[in-house]
């Protein structure tokens, strides 16, 4: 039995365990002081100091259903039991119904789905099926993304974080991306700089792999034309169209899928966090019966242990059926218009505040240094160089306040569970 009672050095005897015998992702081992949680329910969790803390970020953008969804939870228990695991040549209910649950919520025809367990494997598994249905090999995404962390995954990324894991694996191209706020380029006038590095490219790029509104570079939504003109240049030049939902998905943004706010269909669909609320690891690549039907004649040389975990599987199913039943989606839309017009107060108001933007509850908070113009507080590349950035300070003083808050580079990520109310939003 482990006592939560604070040791000399400050930590709690999890804490400390966790410190010494736990790689700490994505950080400098030194920095890593991880909080001991003992619960959580709805919106809010608890740490061992007895702190209450309101969850605005739904820990990684990933909680969507927040921390007592009952359903999940006695669906993951029901599917242990009855039989924990069976290897792919088995059909299980969870996952069947899960296929099918994913066909109806997809935009389009996109309808055969490749499971996996993350969000970085579900991306994964798009590249190889672009490049295996294509027969090219390039893949062309966007400076301000991430797509995850294995080599693949990461190559595609955009963010710094891929620098040490730089030059990858070949045939990833970057592109500029639609940030008004930030950038040079007009963010339509981006989409016609891809459409020439496309045609430079001559006919060598599989696919076009963007997150349809960027989350952790920023959440930058693009112009409502912008998606529509994208698809189309990518089919100008026989390349598919692969939207990574992975954290704009299930909710977030209002609608079922980012790309659903522009109405754009994609060829393949990445999705993994509020896919199963985070009650338990899943990834999924979902295609059109086309892409589907070309590996009937092609080996799909892909796969791993854990894909399609039946116990996964039953937590998809219940997290989409809970979002159906609850009308999560609807919700998100409305109060996430709320959220949207109580931070555009700050916008108005706080000299630190340069922008404000997003959809449902999917929003950010950029940082300026001098009121009234863009200057970032930090750049993209103190992120991976020692030290804290101003914006680590404010979500330090949030987290004194009882507030959970998720920061990238310069900006504030702002988003909640998806039951959130207006009160906890007022709060
Ligand atoms: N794609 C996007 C858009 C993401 O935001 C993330 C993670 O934040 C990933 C892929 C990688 O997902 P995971 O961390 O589950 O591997």
């Amino acid at each position: 039995e482990l006592s939560q009672e604070e040791t000399g050095d400050g930590r709690t005897d999890v804490e400390r365990l966790d410190k010494e015998y736990v790689f700490g992702t994505w950080s400098y081992q030194s920095e890593v002081e991880p909080t001991e949680v003992t619960g959580a329910g709805g919106v809010r969790f608890r740490d061992a100091r007895g702190n209450e803390w309101i969850d605005f970020s739904a820990q990684l953008m990933c909680s969507n259903l927040g921390h007592s969804a009952d359903a999940v939870a006695d669906a993951i228990a029901e599917q242990a039991r009855d039989g924990a695991y069976f290897a792919p040549g088995y059909a299980t209910e969870a996952r069947a119904k899960l296929g099918e649950k994913l066909a109806e919520v997809t935009p389009g025809d996109l309808s055969r789905t490749f499971f996996s367990t993350s969000g970085t494997e579900a991306v994964e598994a798009a590249i190889k099926i672009a490049r295996m249905y294509t027969g090219k090999q390039k893949i062309v995404s966007r400076y301000r993304s991430y797509h995850g962390a294995t080599y693949g995954s990461i190559s595609v990324t955009g963010d710094p974080r891929r620098l040490k894991a730089e030059p990858g694996i070949p045939g990833t191209i970057k592109a500029p991306d639609p940030y008004a706020y930030g950038s040079t380029l007009d963010p339509m006038e981006s989409l016609e700089y891809i459409d020439e590095m496309l045609m430079l490219e001559g006919d060598t790029v599989a696919a076009v792999l963007v997150e349809p509104i960027v989350g952790s570079n920023g959440i930058l939504v693009p112009p409502r034309e912008y998606l529509p003109r994208l698809k189309e240049i990518a089919h100008d030049h026989d390349a598919l169209l692969i939207c990574d939902e992975v954290m704009a998905g299930f909710g977030r943004a209002g609608e079922w899928f980012g790309c659903d706010v522009f109405d754009v269909k994609p060829d393949i669909m990445t999705m993994a966090k509020g896919l199963s609320s985070a009650y338990a690891p899943l990834g999924a690549t979902i295609v059109t019966p086309e892409i589907a039907n070309h590996f009937e004649d092609e080996m799909f040389c892909h796969g791993h242990t854990y894909a399609g975990h039946p116990v996964s599987c039953a937590a998809g199913l219940a997290a989409i059926e809970t979002y159906q039943e609850e009308n999560l989606i609807e919700h998100a839309r409305e109060v996430g218009s709320y959220l949207g017009d109580r931070l555009d107060e700050l916008a108005a108001d706080h000299p630190s505040v340069g922008d404000t933007r997003g959809v449902g509850l999917f929003r950010g908070i950029e940082l300026t240094k001098r009121e009234g113009e863009r200057v970032p507080f930090g750049s993209r590349l103190d992120k991976i160089s020692r030290g804290n950035t101003i914006v680590d300070d404010v979500t330090a003083a949030a987290a004194d306040g009882g507030v959970y808050v998720a920061s990238m580079i310069n900006t504030l990520i702002i988003a909640p569970p998806l039951p959130i109310t207006e009160s906890d939003i007022d709060e």
